[in-house]
């Protein structure tokens, strides 16, 4: 029976890892310090006798008793938000974090994979971004804490696959919304769920006319299985490339839900960037993927949840 570690997966993405490897009949140790994430995600797991939950911050020394085949490392903030709030947290779980666990995946002899982002891309003058791509990012700018973490936490997975022989495999993920995100995470989606339930005004920044390409996690799952089974060692970008503008979502949001709510619009944060689609003829070519579930469908999928986060937002 392979075992596998994931880290951050108390968080929204690492918990449907959890499902995911659960029901691929792996051992799973879930790694997590709840610093945005939260055991919640995890509760319907714990108890089953093929998964262990431990609280433990990556970015100190990481201990695993007994062999493990698979290290998956998703353990950081991930909402602009959160990063910006914890700046210095994110910093060191993507360098002496991913350090610590490309040591852990060394000693045992463990196939590790990276969780990166389409924010290595930075504020891209490439559109759409293949993986070839090297980025626009601003270093001292405010979402440089987070993009310089993952470029540096990239490069120090090449260093151990190429000097350690350490089997390595780094996703790009592009923006991913489904069940379990934090109401009050800051990302678009979230946010406009809620003020769109709430019948409050939607808060779009800038004029709105920034792009992004929204993938629902199911589709991102099944891309990270598929990316960490084959033998694909350079990064590879995973997203529905269905580009739309941020004020056209916000108005998807808002049709969907049948709400009332107008759109109000907000100071733009510094270094946002201005378009964002991912090229996937890698995925598409190396690994077999490509999404499946529709922005309409993937929404749709996803309203329940928000629908139940609201209403128990005020009851509390
Ligand atoms: P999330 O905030 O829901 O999950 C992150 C988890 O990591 C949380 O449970 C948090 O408590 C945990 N964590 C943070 N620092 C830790 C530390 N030092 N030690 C142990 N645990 C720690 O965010 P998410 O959206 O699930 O993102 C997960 C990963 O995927 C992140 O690495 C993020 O950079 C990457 N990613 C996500 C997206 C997306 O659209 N969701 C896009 C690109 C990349
Ligand atoms: N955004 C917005 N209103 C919000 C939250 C986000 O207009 O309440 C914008 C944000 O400025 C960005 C886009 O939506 O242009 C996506 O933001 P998110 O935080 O979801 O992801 P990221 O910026 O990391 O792609």
């Amino acid at each position: 029976m392979p075992r596998t570690l994931i880290t951050g997966g108390a968080g929204f993405l690492g918990s449907h890892l959890c499902d995911r490897f659960i029901a691929e009949g792996h051992e799973v140790v879930c790694m997590d310090n709840f610093i945005t994430g939260s055991p919640d995600n995890v509760a319907h797991l714990v108890g089953h006798e093929r998964f262990d939950l431990v609280r433990h911050d990556v970015s100190n020394y990481v201990y695993v008793a007994g062999d493990l085949d698979y290290i998956l490392h998703f353990a950081s903030p991930a909402s602009p938000i959160d990063y910006l709030k914890l700046p210095i947290q994110t910093l060191k779980v993507g360098a002496l974090g991913t350090h610590n666990l490309l040591g852990l995946a060394k000693a045992k002899g463990a196939r590790f994979l990276l969780a990166s982002t389409s924010e290595v891309y930075g504020d891209p003058e490439v559109h759409p971004q293949q993986e070839t791509y090297w980025g626009n990012v601003n270093p001292v700018g405010f979402r440089g804490v987070y993009d310089e973490a993952k470029r540096f936490a990239e490069a120090i997975t090449m260093a151990y696959h190429r000097y350690h022989g350490v089997e390595t495999r780094i996703v790009r993920i592009f923006n991913t919304y489904g069940p379990r995100m934090r109401l009050d995470d800051g990302r678009a989606l979230p946010a406009f769920m809620g003020q769109a339930l709430r019948g409050e005004p939607i808060t779009v920044f800038g004029d709105g006319s920034q792009t992004r390409s929204f993938q629902y996690v199911d589709d991102l799952m099944e891309g990270i299985y598929r990316l960490l089974m084959s033998d694909e060692t350079e990064p590879v970008n995973i997203g529905n490339p269905d580009e739309l503008s941020i004020k056209a979502f916000a108005e998807e949001v808002v049709a969907l839900t049948g709400s009332s709510s107008t759109i109000t619009y907000q100071p733009l944060p510094a270094d946002d960037p201005q378009v964002r689609q991912p090229d996937i003829t890698k995925a598409r070519e190396v690994l077999g993927w490509s999404p499946q579930v529709d922005r309409a469908e993937g929404l749709r999928r996803t309203l329940d949840y928000f629908r139940e986060a609201v209403a128990e937002q005020a009851t509390a």
